[in-house]
């Protein structure tokens, strides 16, 4: 066996030890006599998998008890058109903050049911700053204000929680969510894919204030409606009953690590160090301004277009996989996500300076 050192930005890098956890109980979950794939979603197994991944949940990120999670499908994607759905309540605008190209999805998803009010940009400079509070035009009668925590193609990052001006905040966490400590309460709605940080493609985590459910419109599907799956604990329909239980896997795992704010401090060691390394070179670059810069996906560009190739080709040849950069930014792109270890850091980092002694 020899995996590899894996920077893709999601599906992503899984800690080994939950791998192999996974494949130990396979064939067997604890003692059920089956795997945890076989099992009924109503069984008292697999509603004690539910249980704990809940309670892991709320207990990494302190999670006030009026806030409903939930576990469901369709990806972070399928939420930008479900939130206008369900808490708009009546309401007909809702500001957005646009950082990037996450943000732009968002936008256009939410445009078929509110008028978009676009309260801030940074398209004028590529997206590489997160545009100054002070000149954000925040509108008391939108329903929400909603942002891209961290944006993972542009790697860019809100290194504090906006101020939404009293307006519940929705955030797009998918990529940075259990990287950082954060204040739940400061939040209307966190929503994140669990594919980057917190397990396999295929679970969509939703945390909401009670307040804001229960107001969608009857045309709303009771599957896209919070205030349903609430009230059903996310089993409306068969949940991704394998995948939550990697989810919590991966939640036990951080538990172990210490938790939110432990694997915060690795994670800003981590990302100083590759910066550094990309700051302290002449053939990479990152485009993003210092002080917005993503501990989660760096991108970095090479001063000759014509070395992407061959450098790609012999990081792969060390064991450095999927540093592609994403095709709408080009370049490169390393996602260094909790489960990226010290060792992969370092590979990748004497790997870039032995390539570039090499030209
Ligand atoms: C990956 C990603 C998404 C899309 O997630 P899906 O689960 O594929 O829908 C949305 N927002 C951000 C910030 C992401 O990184």
């Amino acid at each position: 066996m020899s995996r590899v050192y894996n920077f893709s930005a999601g599906p992503s890098a899984f800690p080994q030890a939950v791998l192999q956890q996974a494949q130990q109980e396979m064939l067997e979950w604890r003692d059920s006599g089956m795997s945890v794939m076989e099992m009924s979603h109503r069984g008292k197994h697999f509603s004690l998998i539910a249980a704990e991944l809940e309670s892991d949940l709320r207990e990494l990120m302190a999670i006030p008890d009026n806030y409903k999670v939930l576990f469901l499908q369709g990806g972070a994607s399928a939420q930008f058109s479900f939130i206008p759905q369900n808490i708009l309540a009546g309401k007909t605008k809702a500001c957005y903050l646009n950082t990037g190209a996450w943000s732009e999805k968002a936008i256009k998803d939410a445009k078929p049911y509110c008028d978009v009010l676009v309260s801030a940009s940074s398209e004028d400079t590529k997206f590489t700053t997160i545009p100054d509070a002070a000149t954000w035009a925040i509108d008391n009668d939108a329903a929400y204000l909603h942002y891209t925590s961290n944006e993972t193609i542009h790697g860019v990052e809100f290194q504090s929680t906006p101020d939404a001006k009293g307006l519940p905040l929705v955030c797009d966490m998918s990529s940075n969510i259990l990287s950082r400590q954060i204040d739940v309460s400061q939040y209307g709605i966190i929503y994140a894919g669990t594919q980057k940080n917190m397990g396999p493609a295929g679970v969509t985590v939703v945390i909401v204030r009670d307040d804001l459910i229960g107001h969608a419109p009857k045309s709303v599907p009771s599957i896209f409606n919070y205030a349903e799956q609430a009230k059903n604990q996310s089993m409306l329909n068969t949940p991704a009953t394998y995948n939550w239980y990697l989810v919590g896997l991966v939640l036990k795992w951080l538990k172990a690590q210490g938790g939110v704010a432990a694997i915060e401090q690795h994670n800003i060691a981590k990302a100083a160090k590759l910066y550094a390394a990309i700051d302290a070179s002449s053939l990479y670059s990152n485009p993003v301004e210092i002080a917005s810069r993503s501990r989660m996906n760096v991108p970095f560009i090479l001063s000759d277009e014509s070395l992407d190739k061959p450098f790609l080709a012999a990081a792969e040849a060390k064991g450095l996989f999927e540093l592609k950069g994403h095709r709408s930014v080009g370049g490169m792109r390393a996602s260094i996500y909790n489960a990226m270890s010290d060792a992969g850091i370092d590979a990748l980092i004497d790997f870039m300076a032995e390539f570039e002694r090499s030209r």
